[in-house]
């Protein structure tokens, strides 16, 4: 079965939100987008919310390209989910737009697949995410091996660099006085950014939110 999914028409993609700047998600500030839709169904997951291919908006990539353009004080952006290679091809598109305006622009992507799994595809698209890709974080979260460090969920989770870009910052996804998050409540939108600590885990289980 292949891994591209297409949830939105030509020219959009699916999204659950997205962030123009944060300094949670991967080093230096970075834009992050959360891509709506994932089929995976890991046990444990904490973005269930994010697993309808129905839910979240379908914005246009012109759009959002635009927003992470115009905050230049980011260097990049981290997409997470959802599952990104869903829809690659539509992460290649955005990429692209981006780095029309920012040729230095950084990716930063967090997903569910393995890097075998990825590299084994012959769908384009694959290849050419991870082509533009600086460092994947690969597999699913596994709630047993969170270990509380760093900037990937669980420990089976590699921290994968697919070019030098962000060779000196890599001690950052395994020191765990990285993993921080923030939350914010709204009515009844719930909204996480960055890797969340055992105790943000132990207060989002307390509110009833996981
Ligand atoms: S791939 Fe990620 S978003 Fe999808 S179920 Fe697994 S942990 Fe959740």
């Amino acid at each position: 079965m292949g891994i591209i999914k297409n949830y939105a028409d030509a020219d959009n993609i699916r999204i659950s939100w997205y962030t123009k700047k944060t300094d949670l998600l991967g080093p230096f500030l970075r834009s992050v987008l959360w891509v709506q839709g994932c089929s995976r169904n890991c046990p444990g997951c904490i973005a269930e919310h994010t697993h309808s291919p129905e839910g979240g908006e379908v914005v246009l990539i012109g759009d959002i390209a635009k927003e992470f353009i115009a905050v230049t004080e980011t260097e990049g952006m981290t997409v997470s989910g959802g599952e990104p290679f869903h829809q690659a091809d539509r992460l290649c598109m955005l990429t692209g737009e981006i780095r029309k305006s920012r040729p230095g622009y950084g990716l930063i992507i967090y997903t569910g697949y393995t890097y075998e799994e990825l590299t084994a595809s012959d769908e384009k698209s694959v290849k050419e995410l991870l082509g533009m890709t600086d460092i994947l974080i690969d597999g699913a979260y596994v709630k047993e091996l969170d270990d509380n460090a760093g900037l990937r969920g669980s420990s089976n989770q590699r921290v994968i660099p697919l070019t030098d870009r962000y060779s000196e910052q890599m001690e950052m996804y395994l020191n765990p006085a990285a993993r921080k998050n923030s939350m914010e409540i709204n009515g009844e939108i719930f909204r996480m950014t960055g890797i969340p600590s055992q105790s943000s885990k132990e207060l989002m289980k307390k509110l009833g939110i996981i």
